[in-house]
This record gives C-alpha cells, sequence and structure tokens, in this order.
C-alpha cells in the first residue's frame, strides 16, 4: 500500500496529502480537484453520478486524481466511500464539503415548499455533517485534519435579510455546525472552517456571476493547505475573515 499510515511529522510537507471533495463533477468541486491535484495532492474526485465524475476525472487528465461515487444523502454510500478511502491510502487529510443544492431565489421563507427547505437542508446540512462525522475518526488517527465547508455569504447572519430561505437556512445551520466542529476538535491537529467562494460563474451561480471558477476556488484551497498554527471556527473568504 503505497499510502501507507505515516508519521504525524512527516505532515510539515504539504505536498503529498490526500484530500477528498464532495460534489466534484462540476463547479467549484471538480476546480477544487484541479487545483489541489496540480499542488501535488492525492486527490478523491466524488461525485452521485458515476459516469458524470468519471467523466471529469478524463477531462482533468492528471495522474493523482481518483475517484469514488458519493452522495452524501446516503449513509450507506457515505460508508462505501470511506471502505475505498481506508483500504487505498490508510489516512485522510482533507475533506472539502463542496457539495450543495438549491439557491432558492424564487421562494420566500413565508411562502416556502417545506419538501424543498428538507431536500436542501438534506444535503447542504446533514450531508456535510454525514461527511464530517465519518472523516475525523481517520483524522484523529494522525492528529491532523482541514475540513474545509464551502459555504456562503447568504448563510451570514449578521445583515442577513429576506429571500433564499431553504439555501440561507442550511448555509447559516452549516456555519453553526463548523463552529461546533472546529471548538470540539480543538487542539487535535483538525482545522474546521467555513468558506464562501463569492459568487461564481457555475450552474447554481449562473452566466452573470462576476467571479470565475478558477478564482472562486482558490478561497477553498487556501483553507485546505492551512498551516497547523492556522485559524479554526472562522468564516472567510478570499483568505480574509468575515462575519457569521
Ligand atoms: P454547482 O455547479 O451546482 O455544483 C454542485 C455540485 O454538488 C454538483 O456536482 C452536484 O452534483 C453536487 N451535489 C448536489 N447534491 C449532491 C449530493 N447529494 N451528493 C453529492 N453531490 C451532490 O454549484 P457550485 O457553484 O459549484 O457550488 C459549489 C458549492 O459552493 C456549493 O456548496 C454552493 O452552495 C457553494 N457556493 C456557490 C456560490 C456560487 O456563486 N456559485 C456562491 C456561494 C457558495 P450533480 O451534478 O449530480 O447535480
Amino acid at each position: 500500500n503505497a499510502y501507507a499510515p505515516i508519521e504525524a511529522d512527516t505532515y510539515l510537507n504539504p505536498s503529498s496529502m490526500i484530500a477528498l471533495v464532495t460534489g466534484a463533477n462540476r463547479g467549484i468541486g471538480k476546480e477544487v480537484v484541479r487545483q489541489l491535484a496540480e499542488k501535488g495532492h492525492e486527490v478523491i474526485l466524488t461525485s452521485r453520478n458515476a459516469e458524470k465524475g468519471q467523466q471529469a476525472v478524463q477531462e482533468l487528465s492528471l495522474p493523482n486524481i481518483h475517484f469514488h461515487q458519493l452522495d452524501i444523502t446516503q449513509q450507506a454510500s457515505v460508508d462505501q466511500l470511506m471502505s475505498f478511502v481506508i483500504d487505498k491510502f490508510g489516512r485522510l487529510d482533507i475533506l472539502v464539503n463542496n457539495a450543495g443544492i438549491n439557491y432558492d431565489t424564487w421562494q420566500t421563507a413565508e411562502e416556502a415548499d417545506m419538501e424543498n427547505v428538507k431536500e436542501t437542508l438534506e444535503t447542504n446540512l446533514i450531508g456535510a455533517w454525514r461527511m464530517a462525522k465519518a472523516c475525523i475518526p481517520l483524522m484523529k488517527e494522525h492528529s491532523y485534519g482541514r475540513m474545509v465547508n464551502v459555504s456562503s455569504g447568504a448563510g451570514a447572519i449578521s445583515g442577513m435579510g429576506a429571500g433564499t430561505p431553504a439555501y440561507s437556512v442550511s448555509k447559516a445551520a452549516m456555519n453553526v455546525m463548523s463552529i461546533k466542529l472546529a471548538a470540539e476538535l480543538m487542539g487535535s491537529g483538525i482545522l474546521v472552517n467555513a468558506i464562501c467562494p463569492g459568487w461564481v460563474r457555475t450552474e447554481m451561480g449562473g452566466a452573470g456571476a462576476p467571479i470565475s471558477i478558477q478564482e472562486g476556488a482558490e478561497g477553498i484551497i487556501w483553507a485546505a493547505e492551512l498551516p497547523q498554527n492556522g485559524p479554526t471556527g472562522g468564516f472567510f473568504r478570499d483568505g480574509k475573515e468575515i462575519g457569521f
């Protein structure tokens, strides 16, 4: 096994991490995979649709990108992925909780479709939380981990106004999850941060968004490669702290 467990101090060299990205068949997730792989990390690109995921791996065409199916709303899918990670790599250093859905600009809190709200929370909050729970034990084994929860300024409570109710509630809740995990894992070597990529030109962000996918991914890479004395429990955009 080329990726057998290694001593914690080996991690001082940040070029040989095992990273996992959710929702990486397109958009920001796919670009995060590309940038992490170009920096020399072994990256597991995951996608709920296996065909689309394998297509993305082919397009990225880098030898250090690996594929596994993952639907973050399905515990069985998460369990299968984690068995793969343990068998193939024996460790996990970076989790990018990127998969997300439903920027619901068409509805209000007052008239929200509750099935739609439930589905949004199931992915954006519970799915990310399920992944965190699955990965933390592996990170703890080596006293090292970087968890990047891809959130949104739409989930910032201070100054929050009307609109996008399901999405905003889900991302605000994801931020709270980040704060809780960071506090519980303080001193463990695992840093947990929430990141807003900005308004990015993806299927979710739309063609009119001002930020390229490449730029949008950069703040996520920053949080994935934080040094051991880096921040935890924060909310950042472009490497700068923003208010929760
Ligand atoms: P995107 O292009 O819509 O991509 C979302 C990805 O998540 C897709 O790969 C999608 O897979 C995947 N996904 C959805 N549900 C999933 C599930 N249950 N299991 C696994 N994967 C799932 O969106 P994006 O713009 O790249 O967004 C990435 C993240 O950034 C999201 O968390 C989003 O909320 C956040 N964000 C985006 C913006 C922006 O302006 N774009 C701004 C702030 C925050 P399918 O292809 O199968 O649907």
